[in-house]
């Protein structure tokens, strides 16, 4: 596959004159996938300067950014620490597949409630929360720091200035930041967010170089891990027709956006579209486990 992104063949692109290539970050590696694999490259290699022996960080309970610490730090010999938003996990982490993998890379956790857990970003607060543990390297909630989206600006290579319009799905906005950074500046780059409310707009300004950026905010689908049996039913579509398969928190969210926009002719006419698949095919396992617990169909493999 040259320069890694995959030509997208179907009559309601062609009939527009639209283009769609997807880049394949899905394959980057098999558990760290996507833009997590990117935003760990130069987090690495500050942890091991300064000689740090445990990776800390922040998340969800099928967060895609826990595993891929847990496995990464497995990797690259650190020891690894996932502080956990729900204290009520505590007791049945071993039934989240998420969770229960990331131990079997060794990750330990810590579980605080929601109300703690909204504190993280307070300097005062991570003091006292960390005091007594030692050589450990933190790293935000999605490793979405400054090293993080250094990273996520390798995504974008000089052979996709081709591409009029760079989609992306968008959670903390930092992989968004990279690929706005890395983009020219008569790019479009469009991210679908995955949140309902959030100071994305903010923190994508703070983190970015560049105004060639927008937000379609329409794409939610009620919020993080929140689906619809129009996703589902989307998601089994895309992957029949491309074979690729999508994840129900993210990408799956961002193609259904670029489809509905194309519909709606969103998109001039020979548009050259470049939407990036960031992975967090491991969500799959667990989404799954809640339809079949409410009778809906399933994520097909
Ligand atoms: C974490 C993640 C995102 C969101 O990345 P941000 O940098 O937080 O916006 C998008 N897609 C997948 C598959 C992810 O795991």
């Amino acid at each position: 596959m040259e320069s890694g992104n995959e030509h997208i063949l179907l009559p309601e692109l062609t009939d527009q004159g639209i283009r769609l290539d997807v880049k394949r970050e899905d394959l980057l590696h098999p558990v760290i996938s996507g833009n997590k694999f990117r935003k760990f490259k130069y987090n690495l290699e500050s942890a091991r300067k300064k000689g740090s022996k445990t990776l800390l960080t922040f998340g969800g309970a099928y967060s895609n950014h826990i595993l891929a610490t847990a496995c990464a730090g497995k990797e690259n010999g650190f020891q690894t620490i996932g502080v956990i938003r729900g204290e009520e996990i505590a007791e049945k982490w071993k039934e989240n597949p998420t969770l229960s993998k990331a131990n079997e890379y060794g990750m330990n956790f810590r579980f605080l409630s929601r109300e703690e857990y909204r504190k993280k970003e307070d300097p005062l607060w991570l003091q006292d929360f960390l005091e007594g543990m030692c050589d450990l390297y933190v790293l935000p909630e999605g490793g979405s720091n400054a090293l993080g989206i250094k990273g996520c600006e390798e995504i974008i290579v000089p052979s996709d200035k081709k591409y009029s319009h760079i989609c992306c799905a968008v959670g903390t906005g930092g992989t968004m930041a990279g690929i706005v950074n890395s983009s020219n500046s008569n790019q479009q780059v469009i991210g679908y967010p995955v949140l309902q409310n959030s100071d994305l707009v903010k923190d994508i300004h703070n983190f970015s170089s560049q105004s060639n950026w927008t937000l379609e905010t329409k794409y939610h689908f009620g919020g993080y891990a929140k689906t619809s049996s129009k996703l589902i039913q989307f998601m089994n579509s895309f992957k029949e027709d491309t074979g690729i398969l999508l994840d129900p928190v993210y990408t799956a969210k961002l193609f259904f956006g670029i489809f509905d926009m194309i519909k709606n002719r969103k998109f001039p006419r020979e548009s050259k579209i470049l939407a990036i698949h960031t992975g967090g095919l491991q969500g799959i396992t667990a989404m799954n486990m809640k339809l079949r617990k409410k009778n809906l169909s399933l994520i097909k493999l």
